[in-house]
């Protein structure tokens, strides 16, 4: 069974573990370095993206999680979780004191909805995961705002704004998925990490 890790310090994590577990993982919380021993994967979940960066800085956990994504491991970050994995933040969203793992060759901004719109649900087509489309709630999100060449979209609204992309194994979604009982992102996340599971296994 997948051992995947989900981010503790701070926010939307205990959906992800109900998620994780359903689907038929091993979800365990992370909140110090020894909790990263042996995960198949990590979810950086939603929250609030300075408070959780900060809290990783004081747990030392910015360079074993970056090491787990150096040796590809899957890393999921969703919303704020999605900022943290991004090589930038859009100088308009307070770009100067954001902490950023930098895995990821995004740019992202923050509270990309502004305050009149700062939760909305959508249903989003994500071709790579089902062809039905798939129930998402935004949080006060962000949205990508630039790729690098190596970045894949895996949705946009109907509006253009990219929400959920994949580079290599690094995924990141603006919205909440945890949130609406669907489980088809868990599951793709699952199928991820088994097949990153079994590639050390298949070289030896
Ligand atoms: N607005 C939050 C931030 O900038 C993210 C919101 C969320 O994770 N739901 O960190």
């Amino acid at each position: 069974m997948p051992m995947i890790g989900v981010l503790a310090l701070q926010g939307a994590f205990i959906e992800h573990v109900n998620r994780l577990r359903e689907v038929g993982a091993d979800a365990v919380e992370v909140r110090l370095p020894a909790d990263l021993d042996g995960l198949d994967g990590l979810i950086i979940p939603g929250g609030e993206s300075t408070t959780i960066g900060r809290l990783m800085d004081w747990y030392e956990l910015n360079e074993p999680v970056k090491q787990m994504a150096a040796d590809g491991k899957p890393v999921w970050g969703t919303c704020a979780g999605m900022i943290l994995l991004a090589r930038e933040v859009d100088q308009d969203s307070r770009a100067q004191h954001q902490p950023l793992l930098g895995l990821m060759d995004i740019t992202v901004r923050r509270n990309a909805f502004g305050s009149q719109l700062d939760s909305f649900e959508a249903d989003l087509v994500m071709p790579p995961i089902s062809d039905d489309p798939i129930p998402t709630v935004f949080i006060r999100a962000p949205v990508v705002s630039r790729i690098g060449p190596d970045v894949e979209v895996l949705a946009t609204l109907s509006d253009g704004k990219i929400v959920a992309v994949r580079q290599g194994n690094l995924v990141a979604t603006a919205f909440h998925p945890e949130l609406t009982g669907d489980q088809r992102l868990h599951r793709w996340y699952m199928h991820l990490v088994r097949a990153s599971a079994k590639q050390p296994a298949e070289a030896d």
